[in-house]
């Protein structure tokens, strides 16, 4: 068989348009057949590999594209860099925990949170990012047409679910027990890396019920890492840097936030 046509049948769709270079560059370096078999093969799978993460990327629904060397770690004192990068090894996929971003707006829980699934979708695992509000507007469409079974199950398959903006709306009973059941799904399973302004100790407020709050948390935080992130909004920084605010924020004001 034709090595083109060899080519064309194992789906080497990468390597294919590149094979006379590849060959080139080898006799070029004069490599031996070992070297040359690495760098044919890596062409590849680095084609499929980008591929692949860019595919994971576009079906995550990311708002934006934030990454972790993007983030100014000294800009939050109060986020310990140890753990954040322990996160960034990902361990906590493999074993299914869940992350918990709290802190006031600004403070760059979004951020954070997509730096961290966007790491996982490069490893090759399947993310998806829905805010509370997207997330309830899928799970109540899918009760009203009797599919909340299979949307459930849907949103076990991603290995991390980013779940965005936990507590800005305050749940009724229904959206609360729909929000329950999901956490129940992924429980052990897979991992959340979930976002929120309010302190565990206001839950049972945002969820109308301090029982299902409590089962809520209780699932959770059972494995877990919480980032409490005390500190000034980045957005403001940015305002104030831009000269649109007051030269450094009031002490007051920033004792406030850091509550
Ligand atoms: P939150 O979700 O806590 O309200 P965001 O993650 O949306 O905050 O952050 C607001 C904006 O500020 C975003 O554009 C984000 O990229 C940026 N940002 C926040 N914190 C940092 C930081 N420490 N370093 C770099 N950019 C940051
Ligand atoms: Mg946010």
């Amino acid at each position: 068989m034709e090595l083109e046509h060899l080519i064309d049948r194992l789906k080497m769709d990468y390597l294919g348009p590149q094979l006379d270079a590849v060959c080139e560059q080898a006799a070029k370096d004069d490599l031996g057949y070992r070297e040359f078999l690495v760098n044919a093969l890596s062409c590849e799978w680095q084609g499929r590999y980008q591929k692949g993460t860019q595919s994971r990327l576009k079906q995550a629904r990311l708002p934006w594209l934030k990454t972790l060397e993007q983030f100014d770690l000294d800009f939050q004192p109060s986020i310990d860099a140890k753990v954040v990068r322990e996160l960034t090894t990902l361990g906590f996929v493999g074993r299914a925990e869940n992350i918990l971003l709290l802190g006031p707006p600004g403070v760059g829980k979004t951020h954070l949170a997509i730096a961290l699934a966007v790491k996982a979708a490069e490893a090759g695992h399947r993310i998806l990012f829905l805010t509370l509000e997207q997330l309830m507007t899928k799970l109540k469409k899918s009760a009203q047409e009797q599919r909340l079974d299979l949307a459930l199950q849907q949103l076990t398959y991603p290995k991390v679910l980013v779940l965005d903006e936990i507590g800005y709306l305050p749940m009724n009973r229904e959206e609360a027990s729909l929000f329950f059941r999901l956490i129940a799904r992924r429980y052990e399973r897979a991992s959340i890396i979930l976002t929120s302004n309010k302190s565990f100790l206001d839950w049972g407020e945002i969820f109308g019920d301090t029982v299902l709050a409590t089962a809520i948390l209780d699932r959770l935080l059972h494995h877990s890492t919480t980032i409490n992130i005390k500190g000034e909004s980045y957005r403001i920084k940015e305002k104030r840097k831009a000269g649109l605010l007051g030269k450094s924020p009031p002490p007051k004001s920033t004792a406030e936030e850091a509550d």
